[in-house]
């Protein structure tokens, strides 16, 4: 977990970190190693949209990434024109599809397929599944998903070459989970935003033969291209079992919420949490893994880097409430929302938020992954898969005082905010409330509530129709 230590941003005013954020582009830019595949050809000036060229690179600024395990492979596309484009995914084996519309192959310098040895890429197809698209497949060692994807407008510093439209998707291996939700919110939305290009289209639309006359008949290739192409056997066959995140809350300096009888929430979160995670252990199905093995303070979003770097398929934050009225008890499941179901659903998040307020000011809080637009499309559609993780949970608890009382809230929990790993936070009871609080100092009371817990997890892993 050294690894995460790395606070050492301590910069006390906003223009040190205009000049590190500065910095951190200047890195990577320098660590953006490109490797020219294809000579541009940029003769082709008709109507059509054509391909003149692709190259990759290698994104290794973890900084940027932020706590997803680098580098990440870029991939650059060059069309001649303003593309329409489309992205996504597919299994077995893993592949990245770009299709770019009223598209044709003008690449001489390259043929249509062959293979490829840079990242997680192995080969490159090109073909039209119709007349008006133009079809790159990208395939991939691996599950790595887009973390990014845009347009650029030429690159006019660039005098020497003339350089097309660029189509940049960026793709990581953050598991078969976060590949599934990628694939999944891909399928509902596989537009690229144009947004960037928006300003320079507005300039410059009037003055260029854009058009979207059909294709031309003899490019209508309809090839099928994987004779050349080595078949990969998915690294995904091998038995598999499921990872499961369990994040054991506060820890360390930040005690968490204080029972009548002086019960720190720490304590407790950190015993249901190894009990969760002996319990799916044995199942036999499940790695389990911790956050936190010991009573150390752990920042939220560090807590989201781990899971990360779990490559979890489900992270579950373990917790136990406080109420000013001591009436309040029984268990909530919580999953993550823009806007609070409840008054004291958003007031719960709140006071879980300022876990890391107690750890000094974080000065590196605005996550970079929360502008890019492709991310928080998955992050949607991981949002929707936790409403199932929520349900499962509370179906299991319901024979537990207040199991079934105050049900599945959503709130803006820091900790929830994985765009790639479906997450929920369990609030196992009030520790304010009497007999909340008696409760779960029996260990007797925990395990048994763990357990169903764990069956709940097990059950919706199983039901999950993405396995
Ligand atoms: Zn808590």
């Amino acid at each position: 977990m050294t690894s995460l230590d790395i606070h050492i941003i301590d910069f006390q005013n906003h223009l040190k970190r205009v000049l590190l954020a500065a910095l951190q582009l200047l890195l990577l830019i320098s660590l953006f190693v490109i490797c020219d595949l294809a000579g541009i050809s940029a003769t082709k000036a008709d109507a059509q949209n054509s391909y003149i060229g692709f190259r990759f690179g290698e994104i290794t600024d973890t900084q940027q990434l932020d706590g997803l395990a680098g580098p990440a492979t870029r991939i650059v596309v060059e069309t001649s024109t303003i593309p329409e484009a489309r992205l996504f995914l597919l299994e077995n084996p893993y592949r990245l599809v770009i299709d770019t519309a009223h598209t044709v192959w003008d690449v001489p310098s390259l043929p249509k397929s062959g293979r490829l040895s840079f990242g997680s890429l192995t080969s490159y197809r090109y073909g039209n599944p119709d007349s008006d698209t133009g079809r790159l497949v990208f395939e991939l060692s691996e599950a790595a998903a887009p973390i990014a994807a845009f347009l650029l407008p030429p690159n006019e510093t660039d005098s020497s070459n003339a350089s097309g439209y660029r189509i940049v998707v960026d793709v990581l291996n953050r598991g078969s989970t976060a590949f599934a939700l990628a694939r999944s919110a891909l399928k509902k939305t596989p537009y690229l935003a144009t947004n960037q290009l928006d300003a320079f289209m507005s300039e410059n639309i009037m003055d260029k033969n854009y058009s979207n006359s059909s294709n031309q008949p003899d490019q209508k290739q309809n090839t099928n291209l994987s004779g050349s192409v080595v078949t990969l056997n998915s690294p995904e066959q091998r038995p598999r079992r499921w990872v499961v995140t369990i994040d054991a809350g506060h820890g360390g300096k930040d005690p968490g919420a204080i029972g009548i009888t002086g019960t720190r929430e720490k304590d407790i979160t950190f015993k249901a949490s190894k009990l969760l995670a002996d319990h799916l252990n044995s199942t036999g199905q499940v790695i389990a893994r911790l956050t936190r093995e010991d009573d150390s303070f752990i920042r939220l979003r560090d807590r989201i880097a781990i899971a990360r770097q779990h490559q979890a398929d489900l992270f579950v934050s373990i917790h136990a409430d406080a109420a000013p009225n001591a009436k309040a008890y029984g268990i909530s499941v919580f999953s993550l929302s823009d806007t609070a179901s409840d008054k004291e659903a958003a007031l719960i998040a709140e006071r879980e938020n300022k876990a890391d307020l107690i750890g000094g000011p974080d000065l590196a809080v605005e996550d970079p992954l929360a502008a890019n637009a492709l991310l928080g499309m998955f992050q949607r559609e991981s949002m929707n898969e936790s409403t199932y993780v929520a349900n499962s949970i509370l179906e299991q608890v319901r024979s537990f005082p207040g199991g079934d009382k105050r049900g599945h809230r959503f709130a803006g929990f820091a900790v929830l905010k994985s765009p790639d790993i479906p997450s929920v936070l369990v609030e196992m009871g009030f520790l304010t409330n009497q007999q909340d609080e008696a409760n779960l100092k029996k260990n007797s009371y925990i395990d048994a509530l763990t357990k169903k817990i764990a069956d709940a997890i097990l059950v919706y892993l199983k039901s999950s129709s993405r396995k």
